[in-house]
């Protein structure tokens, strides 16, 4: 037994359930070649500054690779193997990699196995939410994770409150209800007390500019602690209705329990989100034993399928959400509504504002907060070949 599969069935991850579209797989398929490349995107604007982090700038790439199989389909995806582990593919049967009577591909590709289910998805002829279980909803809600400090970047600095409104309509026009507002600026970019009442000056233009409608989280990246939190809480949440608060301090069971109370005696319906640094499920049971956290942000892309869908089986024996970290990557969004789709514990996607002509993905309409997901066999995504020739640079072409 592997470590993972130790570790998996140890937490009761392991599920018996037979998944009928596995018998379907083809016994007779090969990969005949795989082109590894980097995916380059553009952000919709310039993002500033987080608590923790410098600015993030307006450009982002996935490590994405192509499979190519002797059946005539082709799989594509977010794929942060290497060359190395990609080279044991060849010649053989993807499908292999398939962990019988699970949810769950195994082999040399780690965490990136979506390249293998967007194949099993085009062998099969459905889309990839359904063979992960199609329980969620026909439309998945989504937010927007991209308002920054950008009241700290020169070009703003003289009219930074309505760079904040504008930003707010950019996400409305682009179908977003619910956006992601980073705080934390006197972490160590203002002097705390300025900074702090700063953040209560961002949010407060945001909620008054989006009406009470829009939906408003606050992610501190750590950048916070307890009492700063309570005391954001106290004075301002009456006003600001905060639907979440991310990372507002590094987790503490204890704190997080204390934090809880204190919303719960005030009213709020306030959920806390926390877990994006993490790298095992195993740092999230002790949150979700204790209820003490109510979102689990493993990252899609480090976690993969598998560990994005173990995170929401543990979540959900405890009545808990997931809602992916997903800054950063745009194909990452794509694979979130797969999971958003797929079961009944997902909070929002996140949408990191990035484009590219290269990836053609029709049937992914955001509007009024949620997103549709394409019936299309596997992702549903395709690759624009001459934008691909012109555009990409191949990391690697591997051939049988
Ligand atoms: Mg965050």
């Amino acid at each position: 037994m592997d470590r993972k599969t130790f570790l998996w069935s140890s937490l009761g991850l392991v599920a018996t359930r037979h998944w009928s579209w596995a018998d379907d797989l083809p016994k007779d398929i090969k990969t005949t070649r795989i082109v590894g490349f980097d995916l380059p995107t553009v952000r919709s604007k310039f993002a500033g500054k987080n608590a923790k982090r410098d600015d993030h700038g307006d450009r982002a790439s996935d490590r994405m690779v192509r499979l190519y199989t002797n059946a005539g389909i082709e799989g594509l995806g977010n794929c942060r193997a290497d060359e190395k582990a990609l080279a044991l593919l060849l010649e053989k049967n993807p499908f292999d990699y398939y962990r019988s009577g699970e949810r769950r591909m195994t082999g040399p590709l780690g965490a990136g196995t979506m390249p293998l289910w967007d194949l099993a998805g085009k062998a099969l002829n459905k889309p990839v939410y359904q063979l992960l279980g199609g329980a969620g909803p026909e439309r998945v809600p989504v937010y927007d994770g991209s308002i920054y400090f950008a009241d700290l970047l020169p070009q703003y600095a003289s009219r930074w409150a309505d760079r904040f409104k504008e930003e707010i309509d950019m996400g409305l026009k682009r179908g977003h209800r619910a956006f992601k507002v980073k705080i934390g600026r006197g972490n160590k970019w203002m002097p705390r007390t300025e900074g702090d009442a700063r953040d209560v000056e961002v949010l407060k233009i945001i909620r008054q500019h989006g009406g009470p409608d829009i939906v408003i989280g606050a992610d501190a990246n750590d950048g916070y602690d307890l009492e700063r939190t309570k005391v954001l809480l106290e004075r301002h949440n009456d006003a600001l209705n905060l639907a979440w608060l991310e990372e507002m301090f590094p987790e503490d069971v204890a704190k997080y329990l204390d934090l809880k109370q204190f919303i719960g005696t005030h009213g709020w319906k306030t959920l806390i989100a926390d877990g994006e640094t993490q790298s095992d499920l195993e740092a999230y049971a002790p949150f979700i034993a204790a209820k003490a956290v109510d979102i689990f942000q493993g990252d899609m892309n480090r976690f993969g399928f598998e560990g994005i869908l173990a995170e929401a089986e543990m979540a959900r024996a405890q009545g808990l959400l997931v809602a992916p970290h997903n800054w950063g990557s745009h194909v990452g969004f794509y694979m979130q509504l797969h999971v958003g789709r797929a079961i009944t514990n997902f909070y929002r996607a996140e949408h990191d504002p990035l484009s590219t002509d290269v990836l053609v993905a029709d049937g992914y309409e955001v509007k009024d907060g949620t997103c549709s997901v394409p019936d299309a066999p596997g992702f549903g995504l395709r690759l624009d070949e001459a934008k691909f020739a012109s555009g990409v640079k191949v990391r690697f072409d591997l051939k049988a």
